[in-house]
């Protein structure tokens, strides 16, 4: 790796912190950890690795291209693609020992016959829609699908789950209605006696709903440390950090950056930041993020470039080569997450996948 001005730095002893607290949070259910979409832009494989020493069970990824990543990179540990498959991945997923999800008699007929056609069984985690109407069989041909998946005879039927649209709030009516809907399927007499993984708590359920804990919890969100707090010892270890690449004074009413949307109101000191929308940091920041540098919070001026942006210090203290903290912790500041997915619209999910290849992730251990 080349020497590079930005780098997302992701604290691994906070993250088994994470773990562990979460391990200690739902008892003997087995610990799945989504790994989906870089790890939530954290880094697919070392988290997997880290995760996967920290002792959790399973890993979610959205599709094959994720799982055979992390096969690929030696990671041993149970793999469960949670989003839907298409035919013509089968024969991969089967090579390569990733379990998958079946949530419809169309795909499950498809799938059997690649089985077969390979000698392998498939081992397979049945969906039920509860309420999400994304993907899994509605609950009424939940129990159909099952005997089907039994008797076809080249399926391993590992677990049946279900996902919570809505868990991030303890009394939330929804979870609880699809929460009690799982509940009540599960007690049909065709899944007794099977040693079946069942689950549907994702970071909100596993938080707030230990009745939704069963076989198996899938929280990421949580695991990574969001939002800060929501369990004894959970914190988040995503910083991003930059480092300042130009200094120069600006005069009264000068604008600065594209379209001059910003104009300094008297004489100022304007830094430059070498990051920009190319990396993820998101142009709905112009004039409205703030950075951290020497432990003291400044406006961003004007707008985000691809590649870099502005900040006004005005009589601050600034050097070329000083860090630069966008996301995270410097001195007794803080900008968390939760701030800049507010200023940009979104959700704090969105911000993190975001960040492109172009910035590094660099793994410490600090546990700050
Ligand atoms: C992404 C995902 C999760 C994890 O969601 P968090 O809110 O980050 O905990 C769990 N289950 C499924 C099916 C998912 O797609």
């Amino acid at each position: 790796m080349y020497p590079h001005p930005n780098w997302i730095e992701v604290d691994l002893a906070q993250f088994r912190k994470n773990i562990g607290a979460v391990r200690c949070h739902i008892g003997k259910s087995l610990y799945c950890l989504p790994v989906k979409a870089n790890a939530y832009g954290h880094g697919l494989i070392p988290m997997a690795k880290a995760a996967a020493e920290a002792g959790v069970d399973y890993l979610g990824v959205s599709c094959l291209q994720e799982g055979a990543a992390l096969r690929q990179a030696g990671v041993i540990t149970p793999i469960l693609v949670l989003g839907a498959i298409h035919e013509d991945q089968v024969v991969d997923l089967l090579a390569l020992d990733l379990e998958f999800t079946i949530s419809s008699r169309f795909k499950a007929e498809l799938v059997a016959g690649h089985c077969r056609k390979v000698g392998r069984k498939g081992r397979v985690h049945l969906e039920v829609d509860t309420g999400m109407q994304r993907t899994g069989v509605r609950a009424a041909s939940a129990v159909p699908l099952f005997a089907f998946l039994h008797e076809a005879g080249c399926f391993e039927v590992v677990g049946l789950y279900s996902h919570f649209a809505t868990a991030g709030d303890p009394q939330d009516p929804i979870a609880l209605r699809q929460h009690n809907e799982f509940h009540e399927l599960l007690a049909h007499p065709i899944f007794q006696g099977h040693s079946l993984v069942t689950h549907i708590a994702n970071s909100g359920g596993t938080t707030h709903l230990p009745q939704a804990h069963r076989e198996m919890v899938r929280p990421a969100f949580l695991s990574l440390g969001y939002p800060p707090g929501a369990l004894p010892g959970i914190a988040p270890c995503f910083s991003l950090k930059s480092t300042v690449s130009f200094f120069k004074v600006v005069q009264a009413g000068e604008g600065v950056s594209y379209g001059h949307t910003y104009k300094a109101s008297r004489q100022t000191r304007i830094v430059t930041v070498p990051i920009g929308y190319g990396d993820g940091y998101r142009r709905a920041l112009s004039s409205r993020g703030s950075v951290l540098i020497r432990g003291k919070r400044y406006p961003i001026a004007g707008t985000i470039c691809m590649d870099q942006f502005m900040v006004d210090i005005r009589d601050g203290e600034a050097y070329v080569g000083d860090e630069v903290v966008l996301i995270g912790k410097q001195g007794g500041e803080e900008i968390p997450l939760q701030e800049i997915a507010r200023l940009c619209d979104t959700i704090p999910y969105e911000i993190l996948c975001g960040f492109t290849e172009r910035t590094p992730r660099i793994y410490v251990e600090t546990l700050s």
